[in-house]
């Protein structure tokens, strides 16, 4: 074998290189309050400092094949007559400090946030309160709404391939409409949080290299990366999730292409042994945290010479990102 292949080091240690040329040892981990969570290593304090709020209560107009809906039905409804400043002010005598806002989407894949801005101002002003939106594509009144509003950070899901947006979301939208929105929300200087979810399309991959390159265009907050989770009751419910090789290679191209951009793991993926797999290719890989970790991941990235930090609220929604 040609000496200089031998030689070549393994995108595993690569991309661990550029971790430690990019970033201090520190690595966060998150358990948000969305679920209950302990580990012998994390537990949860205070489950009420993080809450989502669905705008739309459990209504979309989508019914994507990996959701149908799922994603939103946990979270806090809004009451229209009541108001979002309403909701959030009850939040708060509760012992929240930052919300996720977010709700199903409409046909063209917006979420239908505006008539709540000026809730969301308030929210932020009034209440100090930290607002997270987790939007669908937007158009510049939304970006300039988001941005006048004074918002914390704004995540979307980057869908890299057309056959994605049509056969899974079946959305009235296009890949250029997502690399527009980053666009605005760039422009308009808002912290981007833009999610990448693995094995989108059936368990397959498809968009996600292309949802990469278009990211890495723009100056964001931090990338989220999340797996495919086959739901019960989705059109998807059978289809296995892509294979622990394909998200670790992507884990490790997705370091070495955004070198000293935060890539977080985020909530959704499988869980068991198929976590503790992907979870310790993270840290091999070089990413800079994980949210709900799996049992003994913490205590690897120790012996990696990691300095673990623990959050309370959701990966995308850490402020000083
Ligand atoms: S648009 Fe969002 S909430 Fe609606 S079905 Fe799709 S992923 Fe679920």
């Amino acid at each position: 074998m040609d000496s200089t292949v031998a030689n070549e080091p393994s995108l595993e240690v690569k991309a661990f290189e550029v971790r430690k040329l990019h970033f201090d040892n520190a690595i966060q981990y998150y358990a948000p309050g969305l679920k209950r969570f302990e580990t012998s290593e994390f537990k949860q304090s205070n489950p009420e400092i993080f809450q989502s709020i669905s705008v739309t209560g459990s209504a979309c107009a989508l019914n994507c094949d990996h959701c149908d809906k799922k994603i939103i039905e946990p979270m806090i409804p809004v009451n229209n007559k009541e108001g979002l400043f309403e909701l959030c002010r009850k939040l708060k005598e509760k012992g929240t400090e930052t919300v996720l806002v977010s709700g199903g989407s409409m046909k063209n894949g917006q979420v239908p946030f505006m008539k709540h801005i000026e809730d969301i101002k308030r929210v932020r002003e009034e209440l100090g309160m930290k607002i997270m939106m987790h939007t669908g594509v937007v158009d510049e009144a939304m970006a300039k709404g988001l941005k006048d509003a004074g918002v914390d950070g704004v995540a979307l899901d980057i869908i890299g391939a057309q056959e994605t947006i049509k056969d899974v979301y079946h959305m009235d939208a296009s890949v250029e409409d997502f690399d527009q929105s980053m666009k605005l929300l760039t422009d308009y200087g808002l912290s981007i949080r833009p999610h990448i979810i693995l094995g989108l399309h059936f368990g397959k991959f498809l968009g996600e290299y292309a949802a990469l390159d278009l990211i890495k265009k723009y100056n964001i907050g931090a990338l989220i990366l999340v797996i495919l989770v086959p739901m019960h009751d989705t059109p998807m419910q059978n289809e296995k999730p892509p294979s622990t090789e394909e998200v670790e290679t992507f884990f490790q191209k997705a370091r070495i292409a955004m070198p000293d951009t935060k890539i977080l793991i985020g909530c959704a993926r499988p869980g068991g042994e198929y976590k503790e797999i992907v979870d310790k290719a993270a840290i091999d890989a070089g990413l800079n945290g994980i949210a709900y970790p799996a049992e003994g991941i913490i205590e690897y990235s120790r012996t990696k010479g990691l300095n673990p930090e623990f959050y309370e609220h959701a990966c995308s929604c850490g402020v000083d990102i």
